[in-house]
């Protein structure tokens, strides 16, 4: 079952579906985000007048906009949130015909909203005021550093198979799980070594770990990023080079069922807590929302895998142009992007000795390290202490 044909049986064992349109009166025709230096704006415009509400939930914490009797018909996920507090934009259709707007928030806002009647040129806007919220006056007194802005980027580094798993063999009966673990070790190493940055390794010992269990420490610690090193083998000889894959269509389907069937964890991940239970009818609601956080973490692996393989041609040979896609197990965090790079053919003699060889493991960890940190260097969480070094001009 391709994953449009699952969310249309989800969608339509829901009562409510044909009532959809009827309701929906209005349409949110555009969107705008304009960041500044105490957040971020977002002007929505409208067809016509709307009723809407907004709630925040904290643990992630996330901001709620739910619009009365209001179609999308624009995609949200183009506009500028880099160095916002709002880290991810998700929308889903409401059961009575309404949209939900589930704002993803680095830290709490403060939110001012204000509906606007047309005027000089301009139709009906529901505008968003979000700022960060800046320490009282007269609250308890902070030493050190300014709240916000202090914690590591933190990036799971996971190294392909372990213990009773070996991995791919060599031609000399090299194993992968061990050239795995050696350069996914010196990506750690470099990762630490970068301030504002911090590593996680799954495994750092010869053993074998279930790959859901390698997807956990990575939620577990709310990890920022995944990264899976492997080494690939081929009945042919002559492949060689590094490939990088990020989740394919088909893997996210089975992600979207596994999530959906595990009600517990998905209320979880789209913050369903009381406001949005997953039973019934709301399951369906959840579906359309976990499918679009799927979805755009997808992107954003895409993105960062793209990054990472150029850097990789610049050290190794690549078997690939272009990032992969696969349902690979270790990929399906619905919310972290993850990437899993094969730094080369074990089954390829040259491929093989280079990937024993410390320099050149060093080499691929640094390249890899230089794909992601450029790609947070575009993004960095606003909590972060890279999103306030890079404020200062200092990283
Ligand atoms: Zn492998």
């Amino acid at each position: 079952m391709n994953r449009r044909r699952l969310l249309q049986s989800l969608l339509a064992s829901a009562a409510w579906l044909p009532a959809l349109d009827l309701f929906a009166s209005q349409r949110l025709l555009d969107a705008r985000a304009l960041r500044s230096a105490e957040g971020l704006r977002l002007v929505l415009e409208l067809s016509g007048p709307v009723r809407y509400h907004t709630f925040t939930l904290s643990a992630p914490e996330r901001l709620i906009l739910d619009l009365e009797g209001t179609r999308l018909v624009h995609d949200l996920r183009g506009l500028p949130l880099a160095g916002s507090p709002v880290r991810a934009i998700r929308a889903g259709l409401l059961p009575d015909g309404g949209t939900r707007l589930v704002l993803d928030l680095f830290e709490p806002v403060n939110l001012q909203s204000n509906v606007l009647a047309p005027g000089d040129g301009q139709g009906h806007r529901l505008l968003l005021d979000l700022r960060r919220q800046l320490p009282q006056a007269g609250s308890r007194p902070r030493i050190g550093p300014a709240p916000g802005g202090e914690r590591d980027v933190l990036v799971v580094v996971d190294a392909g198979h372990g213990g009773k798993d070996p991995g791919a063999l060599g031609p000399r009966g090299e194993r992968e799980k061990d050239v795995a673990l050696l350069i996914a070790q010196n990506l750690a190493r470099r990762i630490d070594r970068q301030k504002g940055f911090r590593a996680k390794l799954v495994r750092n010992l010869d053993v074998f770990i279930p790959l859901r269990q390698r997807v956990e420490v990575a939620r577990r610690c709310n990890a920022d990023l995944f990264v899976s090193v492997h080494a690939d083998a081929a009945p042919r000889r002559t492949a060689s080079g590094a490939s990088v894959f990020a989740l394919s269509e088909h893997g996210a389907t089975s992600t979207l069922a596994h999530w959906m069937a595990d009600r517990e964890n998905a209320a979880d991940l789209i913050g369903a807590t009381g406001n949005l239970p997953l039973k019934g009818k709301d399951a369906q609601v959840a579906g359309v929302l976990l499918d679009m956080s799927i979805n755009s973490t997808i992107a954003s692996s895409l993105d960062l895998g793209h990054q990472v393989l150029r850097s990789l041609g610049g050290v190794t040979e690549l078997h690939q142009q272009r990032v992969d896609q696969a349902g690979f197990a270790v990929l399906k965090s619905p919310d972290i992007p993850s990437i899993l790079v094969e730094t080369g053919f074990i089954s390829n003699d040259r491929d093989c000795r280079r990937l024993h060889d410390p320099r050149h493991q060093q080499q691929l960890a640094e390249a890899i390290f230089d794909g992601l940190h450029g790609w947070f260097r575009e993004r960095p969480p606003a909590d972060s202490l890279l999103a306030r070094l890079q404020a200062q001009g200092n990283a």
